[in-house]
């Protein structure tokens, strides 16, 4: 073809066997659409040449074109990944793997009706807010719970429920931001709560709290450090002692825990994260933290405290704006139910990650090593993530590949599908089985094959 006329009409490249059977999978309209905007890329590259002689692609590279096109336009953009990182709760690769029985409960309310606000003992209106409520309750001993779409929102609604127009205590120390731009001091403000900061940086003590009640706050703050620390010359009073303060006033402690915890993670190496029991033993009246950091489940946000703290979060209209869907209430219930029944380190993937054992992992990537006639066993560090436990690791073992150019490995694991994670470490190439799930160790290592061979 060497002239705009002798490109073929649209009507003309429907007709082709090819281009109907994408009609079957793509539908009509998009394939026309792909049909279309493929032709007028020629013809506007032809018109850009025109002091060249041009040549116009012929029948099948306009084929191949549409088709690509087809492809393109509707590829998932979100797909699984292997995550060889070693970072278990991985931010940016949706932190917590749920687990079967989550996945389970997700499916059977998915796929139809359910009763999630349907009271079917009554056979009239229910309210969402019980799914999760009563297994929160028994779990942590809490008076009442309230489940929303994130940790972030659940701050955010407890202080414009409770301190809208009104100061908030809170310690300099920990006006943290989370990361992806959440800082809490903004949220706070988005709140229309007045913030009163109090003590420096490193320290903060009893007097400065006592201090700051004589401006009548709604309520003192407690945000914990998730993903920093200080150290040196620090102090900090107990939480108990702050709940001691606010309740002589009259005025509630709010804990935001960020990840919190329902095991005690020190039974594993590492240090202690702040655990959603303690925090209620130590008098906070309100606690929040996320469902998909230590606890495993889907991305929510839990506040479990006294009712009439709790029941004047649910009534105010910001509830509704932040609201959990059914789908991660079915994730989040069936969740909490493995600790409930003490499974969670066995059911729950991010505890089987966490306690791992490192003669385990060791034996895991032996094998990876072995199948694939390449790489060496390293020992090397994991880490929690999710901003938990800033600066803890746990002791891993490594497949660790030398090559020639590691960071173009890294882009062409990325380009498998699934795509995989790994990262560099002495310029090598390293995976980290302990986030590797057992189930994806077969593709993983077929992969690899294929981009070693
Ligand atoms: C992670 C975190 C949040 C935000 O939780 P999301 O569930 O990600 O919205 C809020 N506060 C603290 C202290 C956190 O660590």
């Amino acid at each position: 073809m060497s002239s705009l006329r002798d490109l073929p009409s649209v009507d003309l490249i429907i007709q082709t066997p090819q281009v109907q059977e994408w009609i079957g999978s793509y539908g009509r309209p998009l394939t026309i659409e792909a049909i279309r905007s493929v032709l007028s890329q020629v013809r506007s590259r032809f018109v850009k040449d025109e002091s060249r002689p041009a040549i116009l692609p012929g029948h099948q590279a306009l084929l191949d074109d549409i088709q690509q096109t087809l492809q393109l336009w509707t590829a998932p953009t979100l797909e699984p990944v292997i995550n060889a990182s070693g970072v278990i709760l991985h931010t940016n690769l949706g932190r917590a793997p749920l687990s079967q029985a989550a996945l389970q409960a997700i499916q059977s309310v998915a796929l139809g009706y359910s009763n999630l606000e349907y009271d079917l003992e009554q056979g009239k209106r229910g309210s969402r807010l019980v799914h999760a409520e009563a297994l929160l309750q028994r779990l942590t001993g809490a008076e009442a719970a309230l489940v929303v779409n994130n940790n972030a929102a659940a701050v955010l609604l407890a202080l414009t429920a409770l301190a809208r127009r009104r100061a908030v205590v809170i310690a300099r120390s920990q006006l943290v931001e989370i990361g992806g731009g959440f800082r809490v001091p903004d949220v706070m403000k988005q709140s229309g709560a007045r913030l009163l900061e109090i003590g420096a940086t490193n320290r903060v003590h009893l007097s400065d709290f006592e201090a700051a009640l004589a401006e009548s706050p709604a309520l003192i703050m407690r945000v914990h450090r998730s993903n920093f620390r200080i150290v040196g010359f620090t102090s900090e009073p107990e939480l108990s002692e702050l709940a001691g303060l606010a309740h002589q006033s009259g005025i509630p402690l709010v804990d935001d825990l960020g990840s919190g915890s329902l095991l005690d993670t020190a039974r594993f190496g590492l240090g202690h994260e702040p655990m959603v029991q303690e925090s209620l033993a130590a008098g906070a009246d309100l606690v929040c933290f996320s469902g998909d950091k230590l606890l495993g489940g889907p991305q929510a946000g839990i506040i479990i405290g006294r009712t009439d703290l709790v029941g004047k979060l649910k009534k105010h209209p910001l509830a509704r704006a932040i609201r959990a869907d059914k789908l991660c209430l079915a994730a989040l219930s069936a969740t909490l139910l493995h600790y409930l029944k003490d499974e969670a380190e066995r059911e729950v993937p991010i505890w089987r990650m966490i306690s791992a054992s490192p003669e385990c992992l060791r034996q895991r990537v032996a094998d990876w090593a072995e199948k694939l006639g390449q790489g060496t066993v390293t020992p090397g560090e994991s880490t929690v993530g999710g901003g938990s436990l800033p600066g803890e690791t746990m002791p891993t073992f490594l497949l660790a590949l030398s090559l020639r150019s590691p960071d173009r490995f890294l882009a062409r694991l990325r380009h498998t599908r699934p795509a995989v994670i790994a990262r560099l470490q002495d310029d090598q190439v390293v995976f980290d089985p302990r986030t590797v799930l057992v189930e994806q160790e077969a593709v993983l290592l077929a992969n690899l094959k294929q981009l070693l061979g």
